[in-house]
């Protein structure tokens, strides 16, 4: 996105808050936003230090994506003589993947969203390139993938997610990636065949080509099928399995094809969304765009050449009568399904890297176990975790990383302080859900699992607003603000 691009933007953008009374600059701190100037024109952030300590203590993050280098970015801001190292193999780790839905349905370009690691990397903090394969909480060390031993005071784990497509069978993939690594073992069988994902860097590009396939056929008269999918484990971005299939939605409708289209949302799960409000908005959608919809389905197969998709469909039914507990039992049932596709849009499994949720800083889900509110380890009271890889019930979002590597830099400068943990982090995420190639439901929430929007607004509609929002500000305010620590 140039200058210019951004520019038109944001005058976009403050036509439309002026029709609904505000101001850029409200509307932004009411987002939250502190560091307001990466989008009052001026490009990138120049607050002065909120508060600087004079504490000392080393500290190494591990995993230098959007949450690992924005907390880096703000220790560094926040401490007179930080002595921060920054574990992290990647050479594109910073990059911005909320955009990559928008590459999938063909509104941006693959190369917007790359970012160079080297590039986000505060002055003065240490750069290892290498992975953290070994963790020693009892003695505050980790050893690295080439072998350097680290020790630290204080250690923060923002290692992300891993996508595991080799549980999805047929597909012949066995290896995990991130969304920003080699992509190579994965890309052997998706984003091609009409077998599709945006949920890696490389995918994203691959699904808008082969989302203009599917399209062509329909607009050729043929009748054809897309199905969607989400599967039974945590994902990042809850919101963007249907977002891409809204924009699938919207391109077919461009193309005057949508007639010939059948599409189908396959979640696991047998909600839209774990918010009432938002379930009910978005039920309401896929009703008007005819949309469909199955519940309980768990994708656990593919076949690439019959272009076949094999569901475990899952339900309860009523069982025989407990004496003990005086009701009915539940009895599980499941059964396979298989479901003929044009296109498939997959989201797949994502667990914790192994080397992390398998060490002693992992729990037996895989993922690193902390105060959902103060982000402290709750068996070493000197590690962190934030982002996609903490064990907090709520939403893995950049959104909510956001809020939390205020509260991790902050907690952790209270301790080095001697002080007491005062920061809490209160659950909020957000959700811009795109629905078409113009409106955004933009949905926002917190611990109370009840709407929390920034603005007063309804927040259960489909506005212009929030699209400028998604394509022109949150990459500024993710690239300038977060990244360095302000906003
Ligand atoms: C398709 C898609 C759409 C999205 N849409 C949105 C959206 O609209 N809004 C929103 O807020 N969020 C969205 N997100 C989610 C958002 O991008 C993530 O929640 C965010 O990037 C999480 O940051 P993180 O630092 O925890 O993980 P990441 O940014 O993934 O970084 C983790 C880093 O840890 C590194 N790492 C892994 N293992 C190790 C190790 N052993 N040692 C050292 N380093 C390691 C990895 O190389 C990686 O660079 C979307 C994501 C995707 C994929």
């Amino acid at each position: 996105m140039d200058k210019k691009m951004l520019k038109d933007g944001m005058e976009m953008i403050d036509a439309h808050f002026k029709e609904e009374g505000l101001s850029r600059r409200d509307a932004i701190k009411m987002f939250g936003v502190g560091g307001a100037a990466v989008l009052m024109g001026s490009g990138v952030a120049t607050e002065a230090k909120a508060s600087s300590s004079a504490a000392k203590a080393k500290i190494v993050i591990i995993g230098g994506g959007l949450a690992g280098m924005s907390t880096a970015a703000r220790l560094t801001n926040s401490l007179d003589n930080p002595d921060i190292t920054v574990i992290e193999p990647g050479e594109i780790s910073t990059s911005y993947q909320p955009g990559q839905t928008l590459v999938g349905g063909g509104v941006w370009d693959k190369s917007e969203l790359v970012y160079k690691t080297d590039d986000f990397v505060p002055d003065g903090v240490t750069l290892i390139k290498e992975k953290a394969v070994e963790f020693d909480p009892e003695n505050n060390s980790v050893k690295t993938s080439g072998g350097k031993t680290v020790k630290y005071d204080y250690m923060i784990i923002a290692a992300g997610l891993k996508l595991d497509f080799s549980r999805i069978k047929g597909l012949g993939i066995e290896e995990t990636i991130t969304s920003t690594s080699d992509h190579s073992p994965v890309s052997k069988a998706v984003g091609k065949n009409g077998i599709t994902s945006i949920y890696y860097q490389q995918g994203s590009e691959d699904t808008w080509k082969e989302m203009q396939k599917f399209i062509a056929e329909a607009k050729s008269g043929k009748k054809v099928k897309g199905i969607f999918t989400h599967p039974n484990t945590p994902i990042k971005c809850g919101g963007a399995p249907k977002k891409i299939m809204y924009l699938t939605d919207a391109r077919l409708r461009e193309a005057g094809a949508r007639d010939n289209a059948d599409l189908t949302f396959y979640p696991n799960g047998s909600k839209m969304f774990g918010v009432k409000e938002y379930h009910d908005a978005i039920v309401n959608q896929f009703e008007a765009r005819n949309m469909k919809w199955n519940y309980r389905h768990n994708l656990i197969a593919v076949d690439p050449e019959k272009k076949v998709a094999t569901f475990m469909r899952h339900w309860n039914e009523k069982g025989p009568w407990d004496e003990d507990l005086e009701e009915y039992s539940i009895v599980p049932k499941s059964e396979t399904v298989e479901k003929e596709f044009d296109f498939i849009h997959i989201t797949p499994p994502m667990v914790a890297a192994e080397e992390i949720g398998k060490s002693p800083v992992g729990s037996s889900k895989g993922w690193v176990p902390v105060h959902k509110e103060t982000l402290q380890h709750i068996k070493y009271p000197n590690v962190f975790a934030l982002g996609d890889i903490a064990a907090v019930p709520m939403g893995k979002t950049g959104g909510s990383a956001r809020k939390q590597y205020k509260v991790v830099v902050d907690n952790i400068i209270s301790m080095m302080e001697g002080k007491e943990l005062t920061a809490k982090y209160g659950g909020y995420t957000v959700c811009p859900l795109i629905t078409s190639l113009s409106t955004v439901m933009l949905a926002e929430f917190d611990w109370s699992k009840k709407p929390t929007p920034s603005f007063p607004l309804d927040p259960t509609q489909e506005r212009y607003i929030w699209w400028l929002l998604k394509v022109y500000a949150l990459k500024p305010m993710t690239q300038y603000g977060m990244l360095s620590g302000r906003a």
